[in-house]
């Protein structure tokens, strides 16, 4: 297979990622070594290796402050975050401050503490999921290339931390598209509509850790989103953290101790909620029992709907904004909305279903895509649009929108917008900017995102410097900006000042958390180095079983030989104490491997 040929559609989740491929014609989701279609977000570091996916999320409870997850919460983001901070109570994994206020996950790694940034933790699930796609298409497949998918209204920092990361991950990003425009996609793809029906639909995503929320409207193969809107911390991991907290209080009222300080008290009750709060999607009540929860005593107790939904109700209060502002920015009437498709695993929970359907004036939403893979799904075929499947031509044409206002400070730091949220991407868009007093030098462009009046409400997102501006009285020099807004939705800013023909491009790259060239490269050799400590820590683990295996056929033989086995006895023996007294690796493993073989084959002959 032609390897340039390929390309995959990634959904990199906040608590589970799903990858598919397009093959023969249709998308595939590919399950992973487990047989599970979609493949926890996490990863763990051990004295011997690094694991990814169910490995990972199953030794939580032993190795709590080395298993890392919800690093979505954390890309693109600084450490004094707001938000940052109130997650980091619940994550047993150390967060530190790296420079340029970075976040930084600290964590021992091969014997050694290690610092890893949220992109290359990233990049270590990307790399997972691009694996399980590699197996699937068959040995010696290398796929390099792909489509990944953000929640909408991640912003530019956002966008551009995930790229670093599928860049760490050497992988190459085709396109970001938007989580909301892939579901859209694989709900009009299974529809099948007739070209000039006209569909308006709503997609409505609440997973692990965001919602968003997209109006889409679907005509003869054209997929236009009209606007978009979300909230970039809520999701599923919220309700989960509101239900440990409140039974770690229950805890507290029932045996006067705090089990907040153990992490590993608080991860065990955690994974008690996590399965609490799936049981009450299905039934009314359910238990949250812990053996030995903290200096040993059992935790037992119950929770019921009723209370989840009291525990949640400021969280269920912000479940429908979204939905207003989307339809508010696209000027649709609610009662226009054709379909409303649910997509994201917390969309299973009864309130959030019926706040929904309460919106539509009690419309059914759609069940017809796969809320687990549907976002997977239309990344794939995303993939397949841009590699230009010949035979059999992908007719679909997608038109997205920004999620967040751009704009540049003035005078009195007051946001002069650029690009409205909800523009249509790509888009180039001009400003002029004049001095304010007379023979100005020089301007300085703040670049702004966010929808508030002032910019010290909104989010900095770079600044330069224009200067030998032609000197004039104020007002008379101008300054054009233009912002250009790609594909993936990131954005570049230039400024030139057309009389001075003086221009100064700038990609809003100095922004100072953002990875540079040299860094990654950094990076991806330390990855490529992992990996040969983790593969070899694989032939390791497999060697010494198979050694294992052999010595376990030379004691049947000796106990079955009786007394002129004793020289086998004591190679058994001896090779037991030498596999457990020495640091070996696979080549001395396998030699000793090819040994007991030759040893056996030579008994069983004799
Ligand atoms: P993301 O894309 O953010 O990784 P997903 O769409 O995979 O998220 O959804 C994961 C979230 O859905 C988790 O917070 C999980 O607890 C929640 N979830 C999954 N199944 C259920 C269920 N049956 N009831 C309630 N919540 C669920
Ligand atoms: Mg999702």
């Amino acid at each position: 297979m032609a390897e340039n040929r390929l390309a995959i559609g990634i959904d990199l989740g906040t608590t589970y990622s799903c990858v598919g491929v397009w093959r023969n014609g249709r998308v595939e989701i590919v399950a992973n070594d487990q047989g599970n279609r979609t493949t926890p977000s996490w990863v763990a570091f051990t004295d011997g290796e690094k694991l990814i996916g169910e490995g990972a999320s199953n030794q939580v409870a032993s190795n709590p402050s080395n298993t890392v997850f919800d690093v979505k919460r954390l890309i693109g983001r600084s450490f004094s975050d707001a938000s940052v901070k109130s997650d980091a109570k619940y994550w047993p994994f150390k967060l530190i401050q790296g420079h340029d206020e970075r976040p930084l996950i600290s964590v021992s790694y091969l014997g050694e503490k290690k610092e890893f940034s949220p992109e290359e933790i990233s990049a270590m699930v990307l790399v997972k999921m691009k694996e399980t796609a590699e197996v699937f298409l068959g040995p010696g497949t290398t796929i390099t290339n792909a489509v990944v998918t953000v929640p909408a209204y991640f912003n530019n920092n956002q966008r551009k931390a995930t790229k670093d990361a599928a860049a760490i991950a050497g992988l190459n990003i085709m396109r970001i598209i938007n989580e909301p425009t892939a579901a859209a996609l694989t709900f009009s793809e299974g529809r099948k509509w007739s070209r000039s029906e006209e569909r308006t639909v709503l997609v409505y995503d609440l997973g692990g850790g965001t919602l968003d929320v997209s109006l889409v409207v679907v005509k003869k193969g054209v997929l236009h989103v009209r606007a978009t809107a979300g909230d970039t911390h809520l999701g599923g991991e919220d309700f989960t953290n509101n239900m440990v907290d409140h039974f770690v209080d229950e805890f507290k009222i029932q045996n006067k101790k705090d089990i907040s300080g153990d992490t590993r008290a608080v991860r065990r009750l955690r994974n008690a909620c996590e399965r609490a709060k799936r049981m009450l999607s299905s039934d009314a009540r359910t238990v949250v029992d812990v053996d030995a929860l903290f200096e040993g005593i059992d935790f037992h107790s119950t929770i019921n709907r009723a209370l989840f939904e009291q525990l949640n109700k400021d969280l269920f209060l912000r479940c429908m904004e979204p939905v207003e502002t989307c339809l508010g920015d696209a000027k649709i009437d609610k009662k226009k909305v054709s379909d409303v498709v649910l997509v994201g695993g917390s969309t299973r929970i009864p309130r959030v279903h019926r706040l929904v359907q309460d919106f539509f004036n009690g419309k059914e939403p759609s069940k017809s895509v796969n809320a687990d893979e549907a976002v997977a799904h239309g990344a794939t075929i995303q993939a397949a649009i841009l590699m230009g499947d010949k035979k059999r031509d992908v007719k679909v044409h997608v038109i997205d929108v920004m999620p967040l206002s751009q704009g540049v400070s003035v005078k009195g730091d007051v946001m002069s917008v650029v690009v409205p949220r909800n523009t249509t991407i790509p888009t180039t868009k001009e400003q002029i900017y004049v001095t304010t007093y007379d023979n100005q030098p020089e301007m300085c462009i703040e670049v702004y995102e966010g929808e508030r009046a002032m910019t010290t409400d909104n989010s900095l997102r770079g600044k330069f410097t224009l200067s030998g501006l032609t000197l004039a009285p104020k007002g008379v020099t101008k300054v054009n900006v233009r912002f250009q807004i790609d594909e993936d939705g990131i954005l570049h800013v230039s400024a030139e000042d057309k009389k001075a023909a003086r221009k100064k491009n700038i990609t809003i790259m100095d922004d100072p958390r953002r990875f540079s060239k040299d860094e990654i490269k950094r990076m991806v050799q330390e990855a490529q180095r992992y990996k040969a400590v983790d593969e070899e820590h694989k032939k390791n683990v497999q060697a010494r079983n198979e050694i294992d295996n052999l010595l376990y056929t030379m004691r049947n033989t000796t106990e079955k030989l009786q007394h002129s086995a004793s020289g086998l006895q004591d190679l058994v023996d001896g090779t037991k104490e030498w596999l457990q007294n020495n640091e070996l690796n696979s080549d001395e493993l396998d030699a000793k491997k090819q040994l007991l073989e030759a040893i056996i084959g030579q008994t069983s002959t004799k």
